[in-house]
């Protein structure tokens, strides 16, 4: 019988599971909430279900087919522990035991921008490729770093944090306690309040015309404004590619990767983000540029298929 894998990506709101074959192609995939104030043993016993489910939706046979199961956490991960994370008030859960028992089947567990980052290398814009660094732009800023291969998860677990390496000493705080980390500029979260703050500070904006309210404002809104022509938004998306250049051009100067690629919604703007960001790097570099800036490909799959591989 052809062998599967089960990708779980456990995210603070969403836990989504999916069948992955030899290929690294997603089968079927299902999604439920994430049951946070139910406990690790609550979201070890969704996982296990939504792992069985998605099965017998796919008519594939769970105990037979599946090889084994792989999560993606967020959080330091380290031997099958999540040793701390926040969004999931987790800390020192045995999560890969926990779900070794329940499903039957050997359970590994790494980071969430990690196996995102091995989804974009293995199938997504890192395909063919041997290093890739992935930068994720969502309500934080994840990251992921693979080379020769392999990820590289650190002496303790935490490697990859790119969104907490400072790009601005002393600047703004950022949700892990210190200032001036990448996350505090570069996250889609950073995105918004720039663009709710430029809104409240200039009425006549087109960027009112985008979207009526403040509450309304997402990644999106201040590149939509750009191509309205709105100075004000041409300014938004300057500095957040500017900031993004520092970080960017940090990671190859330190690594200089085959592909750094760049997740989340905000990499959706393509071209739009990628070029001006590209020019912005050039001018940081040590080295002339060797390194692909390439939009994800993969999308939210990413996570899965990199949780699901070996
Ligand atoms: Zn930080």
């Amino acid at each position: 019988m052809r062998k599967y894998r089960i990708g779980v990506d456990l995210g603070g709101t969403n836990i989504a599971a999916g069948i992955v074959d030899e290929e690294f192609s997603i089968v079927k995939k299902a999604s439920v909430k994430t049951d946070v104030a139910g406990g690790a043993e609550k979201i070890c016993r969704d996982i296990d279900s939504l792992c069985r489910s998605v099965c017998a939706e796919a008519g594939i046979p769970y105990e037979e087919a599946i090889a084994a199961v792989g999560v993606g956490s967020p959080g330091i991960i380290r031997d099958g522990v999540v040793i701390n994370a926040d969004n999931l008030r987790f800390s020192g859960v045995p999560l890969a035991a926990m779900l070794e028992k329940l499903t039957g089947k050997p359970v590994s567990l790494r980071n969430d921008g990690n196996a995102a980052a091995y989804g974009e290398f293995a199938t997504g814009c890192g395909k063919g490729h041997s290093s890739l660094v992935a930068i994720t732009l969502g309500t934080g800023v994840g990251g992921g770093i693979i080379i020769n291969g392999k990820i590289i998860e650190g002496s303790g677990g935490g490697a990859g944090e790119l969104g907490h390496t400072v790009i601005r000493a002393g600047g703004r705080k950022c949700v892990c306690g210190k200032t001036g980390c990448l996350e505090a500029y570069c996250s889609a979260t950073a995105l918004i309040k720039s663009t709710v703050r430029a809104m409240q500070n200039n009425p006549d904006s087109l960027i009112w015309q985008v979207s009526r309210s403040t509450s309304l404002v997402s990644g999106r809104t201040a590149f939509d404004a750009m191509r309205l022509g709105d100075p004000i938004a041409s300014g938004i998306v300057a500095a957040f590619v500017s900031d993004l250049a520092v970080g960017v051009s940090n990671v190859i100067n330190l690594l200089q990767p085959e592909v750094v690629c760049i997740g989340g919604g905000i990499s959706h703007e393509g071209d739009t983000l990628i070029s001006p960001l590209t020019d912005a790097v050039i001018p940081m570099l040590c080295a002339p540029l060797a390194t692909k800036i390439l939009p994800a490909a993969l999308g939210n799959d990413a996570g899965i298929i990199g949780a699901a591989a070996e």
